[in-house]
């Protein structure tokens, strides 16, 4: 998916990943007064934290007894907010070039572009992306009738529709029952039919969502198929049917003209590799004084890096955002003297965070 491209954004530092590293490179950044814009191929923040283990504790982060992936991602989004940096979200960046004048070309599969002083590759495991159907031609349906997220756009062009919702764990159910629960009610926008339809018997969730999935379908509010897309019907480039194997191998075909797929993400490398920087069996190389990658300017920070002894923990990432900041203030600030100020003592850091005296510790 490649937009059109718009003029570039310049910008002092363009963090590449809003993982707990990212987040947290933002906050860093920001008590050196370097602001920093933010790019994920996620629609949200919070990296494996919130993709893999939202609800799972997490019980290393100094000074926090136990918090979950969501707690914790929601904790550093609010810690960074006195530094208002400008989320890209639902992109991936796909090319980085040197310019004449040293800073980076950047630019993102939305057609967003940058004109950044300094890169911090954030970027983990790699671009969480929807783990997409294969079948042949299917992919000329996508954001038209075909949707591996429920956006806006999803939901408008669902009213009316028969929906399929392909999947089996907490969000394909859930969504599942939200919309077979719409079909019942007053709502414009409900679809005609709802069918969930897995590969197995066997669904993942809160047992209130899986006990009212069931529910719907007895009451005959939802379908429930079990098998695998091989196939589809178009009319006019207008999607009106799938074809289906079941697991006895019988092959059947289903209306259907909406198809909401959630089939859960995974993460790709990908760009990454192509941005010329020096890897080391798929991570990148860095320094351990200021986390720089083999080209100036570009840092790279959390689980994308490596060095001796690295340890891909989130308390890691952070003192690498640390240093990484203060290798990047050398850079934008290269006549400025930039002195380890501590955030409890300082005067000047406390007006940055917006705060009068120490913030009381949570
Ligand atoms: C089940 C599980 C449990 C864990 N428990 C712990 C624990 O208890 N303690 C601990 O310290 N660690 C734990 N970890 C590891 C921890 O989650 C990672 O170390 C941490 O998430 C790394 O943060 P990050 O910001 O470097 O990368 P990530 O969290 O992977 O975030 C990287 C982000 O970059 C984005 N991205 C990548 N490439 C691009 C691109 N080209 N364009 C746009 N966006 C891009 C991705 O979409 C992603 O959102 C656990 C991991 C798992 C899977």
């Amino acid at each position: 998916m490649t937009g059109p491209l718009q003029d570039p954004i310049a910008t002092d530092a363009l963090i590449i990943g809003a993982g707990p590293a990212g987040l947290f490179q933002v906050f860093e950044l920001g008590l050196l007064e370097i602001s920093a814009h933010v790019v994920d191929a996620l629609p949200y923040a919070g990296g494996q934290c919130i993709e893999t283990y939202p609800d799972k504790p997490i019980y290393d982060i100094p000074g926090i007894m136990a918090c979950t992936g969501r707690e914790l991602t929601e904790r550093l989004v609010r810690q960074m907010s006195p530094f208002a940096p400008t989320l890209h979200l639902s992109q991936e960046v796909s090319s980085i070039q040197t310019q004449d004048d040293g800073r980076f070309k950047v630019e993102t599969s939305r057609g967003t572009a940058f004109l950044a002083k300094t890169i911090f590759v954030a970027a983990g495991i790699g671009a969480f992306q929807p783990k997409r159907l294969r079948v042949e031609g299917i992919e000329a349906l996508e954001d038209e009738q075909l949707f591996y997220r429920a956006t806006d756009a999803f939901k408008s062009q669902a009213a009316g529709r028969h929906v399929l919702v392909i999947g089996g764990d907490d969000a394909a159910v859930d969504w599942a029952v939200r919309l077979a629960d719409d079909t019942a009610g007053d709502n414009p926008q409900r679809p005609a039919s709802v069918t969930l339809m897995h590969r197995r018997d066997v669904f993942q969730g809160p047992a209130d969502s899986l006990d009212r999935m069931r529910q719907l379908v007895a009451d005959g509010a939802l379908q429930l198929v079990i098998g695998q897309l091989t196939g589809f019907d178009a009319a006019q480039g207008q999607l009106t049917a799938v074809h289906l194997v079941d697991p006895e191998g019988a092959v059947t075909q289903l209306r259907a003209d909406s198809l909401l797929v959630l089939q859960g993400v995974s993460p790709r490398l990908g760009p990454v590799a192509d941005w010329g920087l020096a890897l080391e069996r798929k991570q990148v190389v860095v320094d351990t004084e200021k986390f720089s990658t083999s080209t100036p300017g570009i840092f790279a920070v959390g689980d994308i890096n490596t060095y001796p002894g690295k340890k891909k923990l989130i308390l890691s990432s952070f003192h690498e955002c640390a240093l990484a900041a203060f290798g990047a203030a050398k850079i934008i600030f290269p006549d400025r003297q930039t002195p380890l100020q501590y955030t409890t003592t300082s005067p000047r850091l406390h007006r940055m965070l917006g705060v009068h005296a120490p913030a009381a510790s949570e």
